[in-house]
């Protein structure tokens, strides 16, 4: 058993990094936190990186497990589904859940790593120091050498144990790379697209301009626009658009005249609400979007790679920050373990975890399609229509594909990723083989016999899945 008075340092108190520091914390142990920006509750860090988040269940059973989820819930806006927008400024709302208490939620990064940082620093035994860059990690000594921003002065800082949560740019992982003292495997996948992030400001009456309690998304095949709701009446906008395919593409949107001309043709009813918009697509930067995985996640029992430095992923489930608080959840779990030292920890919190975060990778580049397109396709309206009908009529026998991400925290996104998959394809093909006729009957007893016919074909994918080795 380990004894609680180690010293453990964080590199990184972005989302993941304070929860972790509070977790561990209300474990007893002594923990050291170097953040490389300032402090962000003391000053206001520029805009243009995902101001808001989409936060759900497996995120609020982190906030459960340290105890404040209903202070996280004051910060939360319910968003019950996507609301469409066509070309023409149509729109149609699409649950994400037949379950009424089934939705995510638009929280503010800021507001949230405000309060992990204020709920972590009330333990005297965690300590968070800011403007301190890590430049590198000497894994085998288990040292970490920082820059400090305001003296310029370069230090080292020795702990029992490092666990790096400085996002998917890491420089624990680059020092595993660059090490070159151990088989690390690493992979960075880019997407064609970026992103770019604008707004929809209040009324003067400091109302929501359009409707609240949705994830706007308006899919144009191979770009979109998606809006979510702020606390202030604001909506903070995302445009995915690729650098250089298209007729307009990040490449060629140089001058205020084509950016306009773009969204007069693409997004009329979304450019209304956006008089600000040429200063917000020339003051924000555009930035990539990408997916990491690497393995191993650590070296010997002396550092640890968690949230985005160890899987970083694309942001199209609304997972990333999710999964990285139910990487402190796993953690915590095998802690309770109480296993002989460190080694045995980080194994097997890899060995439980990586799985799911290969997992939720995957299914967030298939989310990427089915947002920007797939939505707009009647095919799969239809299938989410049988999908909603199920889960209001028989709320304990079906769950989607995004529920089971989304809204079911007790099973592993691998697990949900290969049962959603198999479901997906068992309606889509009686579908298209004319086994489930359209337009759906309203009455529940005529939708049993299709449940059941979908169950059947489903659990026929799923063997033939295992019989092929994938489960
Ligand atoms: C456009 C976009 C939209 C997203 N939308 C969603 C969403 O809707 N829902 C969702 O769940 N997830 C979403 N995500 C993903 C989410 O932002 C990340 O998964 C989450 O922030 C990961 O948390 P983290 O703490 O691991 O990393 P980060 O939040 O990146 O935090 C890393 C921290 O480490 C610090 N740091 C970095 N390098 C160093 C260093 N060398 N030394 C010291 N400190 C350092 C950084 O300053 C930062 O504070 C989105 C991401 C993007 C890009």
């Amino acid at each position: 058993m380990i004894e609680k008075q180690q010293n453990i340092l964080i590199i990184g108190a972005g989302l993941c990094g304070s929860l972790l520091a509070l977790r561990l914390g209300q474990r007893g142990y002594n923990v050291m936190v170097m953040e490389k920006r300032p402090d962000l509750r003391k000053v206001k860090i520029s805009a243009g990186r995902s101001i808001n988040l989409a936060f759900s269940d497996r995120g609020i059973k982190a906030m459960k497990l340290v105890g404040i989820k209903d202070k996280v819930r004051e910060l939360c806006i319910p968003m019950n589904g996507r609301m469409i927008h066509d070309k023409e400024g149509n729109t149609f709302m699409s649950n994400y859940s037949g379950r009424d208490h089934e939705y995510i939620n638009s929280i503010s990064r800021g507001g949230l790593n405000a309060l992990l940082l204020d709920e972590a620093e009330e333990h005297e035994n965690v300590a968070i120091h800011f403007n301190k860059k890590c430049k590198s990690v000497d894994f085998e000594n288990t040292t970490a050498r920082f820059s400090d921003y305001l003296t310029n002065d370069d230090f080292i800082e020795d702990a029992d144990i490092i666990i790096a949560t400085d996002g998917a740019g890491s420089a624990l992982r680059q020092s595993y790379y660059m090490g070159k003292k151990f088989l690390f495997s690493f992979s960075q996948e880019y997407l064609t697209h970026g992103y770019k992030e604008l707004s929809i400001l209040p009324t003067k009456e400091g109302d929501y301009k359009t409707f609240k309690n949705a994830l706007h998304i308006w899919p144009r095949g191979d770009f979109m626009v998606i809006a979510l709701p702020n606390l202030d009446g604001s909506f903070t906008v995302t445009l995915f658009l690729s650098y250089d395919q298209g007729e307009y593409n990040f490449n060629n949107l140089t001058s205020p005249k084509i950016v306009e001309e773009f969204f007069k043709q693409e997004f009329p009813d979304a450019l209304e609400l956006m008089p600000n918009l040429i200063d917000d697509f020339f003051e924000n930067p555009t930035a990539p979007l990408g997916t990491v995985k690497c393995s191993p996640w650590h070296y010997k029992g002396n550092t640890l790679l968690m949230g985005d430095s160890a899987h970083a992923i694309v942001p199209f489930y609304g997972q990333g920050m999710n999964a990285s608080f139910e990487d402190v959840v796993v953690f915590d779990a095998v802690l309770d373990k109480d296993l002989e030292n460190w080694e045995a920890i980080f194994e097997t919190y890899q060995r439980n975890r990586k799985k799911d975060t290969d997992a939720i990778a995957d299914l967030a580049i298939d989310n990427f399609h089915e947002m920007k397109d797939h939505v707009a396709n009647p095919i799969f309206q239809e299938k989410r229509k049988l999908e909603m009908a199920f889960e209001k009529n028989f709320p304990v026998d079906y769950s989607s594909k995004y529920s089971l991400v989304t809204f079911n925290e007790d099973i592993g996104y691998r697990e949900a990723m290969l049962r959603g998959r198999a479901q997906d394809k068992a309606i889509l093909n009686l579908i298209s083989d004319g086994e489930i006729e359209l337009p759906l009957p309203d009455q529940k007893k005529r939708l049993r016999p299709i449940l059941e016919k979908v169950i059947k074909e489903t659990e026929a994918i799923l063997e033939d899945d295992r019989i092929a080795g994938l489960k």
